[in-house]
């Protein structure tokens, strides 16, 4: 809301509340957009009922930036998300926890559960369901026999009695899905970009989504301002920027991204060798190793190879810890070698499939 009152501040931005139905299009290029708006109360005579109102908008670049169910995002750049869980989201009031004011990321037998305060009275629970998952499944009772019988034991004694009063309305909490969409170069079409999580998306356990969403603004004003392209009716001058775009966004966006997949695989971590990385990840920030991965994620630091140097630091971590637990204690531990070596070889393997596909996404 701040930000839509950001831009009905600006003299240059007329708003329009109306549903773009779709675009318009001449000769290949986009021109602009046909909407569908509802009539409002002042519009219509007393008696009259409900209409849409069709118009059409004409520019000589159209954005669209139309979120995660975007419907002109495979049209134009011909990908479809790839969702593999979503968050069901519940609302907690009174909910006492401490440390208050920081997230909390909770993790037991449930997948990974989100906390963080929204308000005076009120904290935001986001749980993470995969849509493959067993334990969710009808016959076991859906979601909410879910959350009832996997999540809820796995939260803190002092948050479940505010989580067991968000569920007493019987209803199946609101979801959204948790999509991860790799970077594309921009569409061919002419007259037209896709911007936004119709562009690219991460699974949010993270919260990244504005701030690559931020950093694309400020990336592309400098591209497309009147200096670098005077008339955004060059189409030619439009998609040498884009190819730009590509490029520079990088340095931040696959750093967001890739944390946010590699994190989100850790902390739902559903084998033996993903709990070891999971437990090396902790000690990891136990031992102070915080200021960089921070700076990583909150987008204050644009060094993609720190973050890898981050990520196998905390896998050879993970693999010491691992030998250490199967090795020490006895004189006998040294017979464990062998096993300790294949067990190590097995986690750096899982660190990277965890990392590299991601961040081979990111690269080009
Ligand atoms: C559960 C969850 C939690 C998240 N938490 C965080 C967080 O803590 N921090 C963070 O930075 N990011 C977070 N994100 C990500 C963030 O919300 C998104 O990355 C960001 O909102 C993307 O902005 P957008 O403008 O591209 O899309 P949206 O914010 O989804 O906006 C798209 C808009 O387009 C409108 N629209 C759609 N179709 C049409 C149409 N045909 N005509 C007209 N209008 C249309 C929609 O109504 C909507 O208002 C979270 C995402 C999820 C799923």
């Amino acid at each position: 809301m701040q930000l839509r009152r950001a831009c009905l501040s600006h003299p240059n931005i007329s708003v329009f509340e109306t549903e773009v139905t779709e675009l318009v299009q001449k000769g290949g290029e986009v021109l602009g957009v046909k909407t569908r708006t509802n009539t409002t109360d002042k519009e219509r005579n007393v008696g009259e009922k409900k209409e849409k109102k069709e118009e059409a908008f004409f520019g000589q670049l159209t954005i669209v930036a139309d979120g995660y169910a975007s419907k002109f995002r495979e049209p134009l750049l011909g990908k479809r998300p790839v969702v593999k869980s979503k968050f069901y989201a519940l609302e907690l009031i009174d909910c006492d926890f401490p440390p208050q004011f920081y997230g909390h990321v909770c993790i037991g037998d449930a997948s990974v559960v989100l906390l963080y305060q929204i308000g005076s009275r009120e904290t935001r629970a986001l749980i993470d369901v995969p849509l493959d998952c067993e334990a969710a499944s009808t016959k076991r009772g859906g979601v909410r026999g879910y959350i009832q019988n996997v999540v809820l034991p796995a939260l803190p004694k002092s948050v479940q009695p505010s989580v067991v009063r968000a569920l007493a309305d019987g209803k199946i909490p609101k979801s959204m899905p948790n999509s991860w969409l790799p970077p594309t170069k921009q569409t061919a079409t002419p007259g037209v970009l896709v911007l936004g999580d119709a562009h690219n998306m991460r699974h949010p356990l993270t919260g990244g989504g504005m701030t690559v969403a931020f950093n694309d603004v400020l990336v592309l004003s400098d591209l497309l301002s009147p200096e670098k392209v005077p008339s955004l009716s060059d189409h030619a001058a439009v998609a040498s920027a884009m190819s730009t775009f590509h490029y520079r966004r990088k340095s931040l966006t696959s750093i967001i991204n890739v944390l946010a997949q590699a994190l989100y695989s850790l902390f739902a971590a559903d084998d033996w060798q993903l709990r070891a990385l999971q437990r090396g990840c902790f000690r990891y920030f136990q031992m102070g190793r915080t200021e960089e991965p921070v700076a990583l994620m909150g987008g204050m630091m644009h060094r993609p190879l720190v973050l890898a140097r981050h990520f196998f630091t905390v896998a050879f971590l993970a693999i010491w810890m691992n030998t250490v637990e199967l090795c020490g204690g006895s004189v006998f531990g040294v017979l464990m070698l062998p096993v300790a070596v294949l067990q190590a070889v097995m986690i750096l393997w899982k660190a990277c499939v965890v990392f590299l596909p991601v961040f081979g996404t990111e690269l080009w």
